[in-house]
């Protein structure tokens, strides 16, 4: 039935790249085979799962929403894929996100740009913006996205879903097509906390393959939800409520904090000052990355290959140029660049001390304070086409969100309510494998 679903509203929502309908069905029989027996059946048994389109699928297509990807099947899954198919979850389709993540409205998709479920003329955010749509638009109760500054939590907060960006360490990242990787994150969306601390059961873990993953007992998300938040003590970063924050989103972040208060919690003013250089540090990090990631990209070892060369090196630079969008290329120049002798010193290695100087920031505070609060996203979401050409202001969308990612803390966005009739996100951040505390914070909120 939620193939029906998707197959209603695909043509105005646009959430997905890839379905995998065929595979699917023969999945849910062989789930139903095993109920039908009395065998044992997973967490997931029978629920069908959205996946990020960066992230590996053993024979179905990942794209990366890239032409450089268009015809790409990996020979592999993902540790994620194989996890949710362990539980036997079902994977409905590959959904579609900015191109190599890079963006914030699912707009640089070299395919389609999705429409945002509560106003087709709104985009849903990004980059992940296919997962969230498809979890809003209840075409999947889950689905998976990957964050390296906000792809999780700022389309969450645009669809009125539910998005974890977990700690960084804590999710396998082997499969995932790489663009920052210091940054980058695997997790779930939802339509509530409680599916969300869910589908994190299957997604965290140890995984060899993975030399960034870290080694920690195993954690039930759900175990600790209901408990209650009496004491729990929450600092509201004055940085995260300026003038570039929409008034009525502050407005509704305001009233959720007035909430949490009645349920018992302790809310005091902090500040976290070096936000102010956030989003600089992580667009030098984040590019400097990709740069080195996104070469491997080259006509010969993976993807497109333009069909004009008439040496090796015209074959690189022709399958480049022709393969990638304007924002991927725009972002390889600016990595390039911070990375290359005579530059390094002043802005990538800057970069790297000004990160050390965001995250102690995140330790001080979390010697006294349980839980961070803030919106998601400074703004509501925006119309289709306002910001694509203009990159700067795009990325000014992602300020509320890259501290978290740059700091590796964890943190999600839970809906807190709606402004002329678009969701407004309230972001939940806490200290490093804290998990089960923004889950529960979340959840009682909820
Ligand atoms: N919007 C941010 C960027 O473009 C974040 C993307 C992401 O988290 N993948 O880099």
């Amino acid at each position: 039935c939620y193939l029906n679903r998707i197959e209603e509203v695909e043509d105005k929502i646009d959430a997905f790249i890839t379905l995998n309908k065929d595979e699917a069905l023969k999945a849910a029989e062989e789930v139903d085979r095993k109920i039908q027996n009395g065998e044992e059946v997973g967490m997931l048994s029978g629920i069908p799962i959205a996946i990020k389109d960066n992230i590996s699928t053993k024979g179905l297509k990942t794209t990366c929403g890239s032409k450089m990807l268009e015809n790409y099947i990996p020979p592999y899954d993902a540790t994620v894929i194989e996890n949710i198919r362990k539980e036997d979850g079902i994977i409905i389709g590959k959904t579609n996100m900015d191109e190599f993540a890079m963006g914030s409205s699912t707009e640089t998709s070299y395919f389609k740009t999705t429409k945002n479920p509560y106003n087709l003329n709104k985009v849903p955010g990004g980059s992940s913006g296919g997962s969230a749509a498809a979890v809003a638009a209840c075409d999947v109760p889950l689905a998976l996205g990957s964050e390296t500054g906000g792809s999780i939590r700022q389309p969450s907060s645009f669809c009125g879903v539910v998005g974890i960006k977990p700690t960084y360490g804590l999710v396998s990242r082997y499969g995932v097509v790489s663009y920052a990787s210091s940054l980058d994150q695997v997790g779930p969306f939802a339509k509530n906390v409680e599916d969300a601390a869910l589908l994190l059961n299957v997604l965290a873990g140890y995984d060899k393959r993975d030399s960034t993953s870290i080694f920690r007992e195993k954690v039930d998300y759900i175990k600790g939800l209901t408990e209650d938040i009496k004491g729990m003590k929450i600092g509201l970063p004055k940085e995260y409520f300026t003038e570039c924050v929409d008034e009525k989103v502050k407005e509704k972040v305001l009233e959720a904090v007035e909430v949490l208060k009645d349920l018992g919690a302790e809310v005091e003013e902090i500040s976290l000052p070096y936000t102010e250089y956030a989003l600089a540090c992580y667009y030098i990090i984040a590019n400097g990355e990709a740069s080195s990631n996104l070469s491997r990209f080259d006509g010969v070892n993976f993807g497109y290959r333009s069909a004009e060369y008439s040496n090796l090196e015209e074959l690189y630079k022709n399958s480049r140029s022709e393969g990638f969008g304007e924002e991927v290329k725009r972002r390889i120049m600016v990595g390039t660049y911070v990375l290359s002798s005579g530059y390094y010193d002043a802005y990538y290695r800057k970069a790297q001390e000004v990160r050390t100087l965001i995250k102690n920031d995140f330790d001080k505070t979390f010697e006294k304070y349980d839980i961070i609060l803030a919106p998601t996203s400074p703004i509501l979401p925006f119309n289709i086409g306002e910001k694509i050409d203009d990159p700067l202001a795009m990325y000014m969308s992602d300020i509320l969100t890259v501290s978290v990612n740059l700091a590796g803390a964890c943190a999600l966005s839970v809906p807190c309510g709606y402004v002329d009739g678009l969701p407004v996100g309230l972001q939940i951040i806490g200290n490093e494998f804290e998990e089960e505390k923004i889950l529960r914070l979340a959840y009682n909120y909820e």
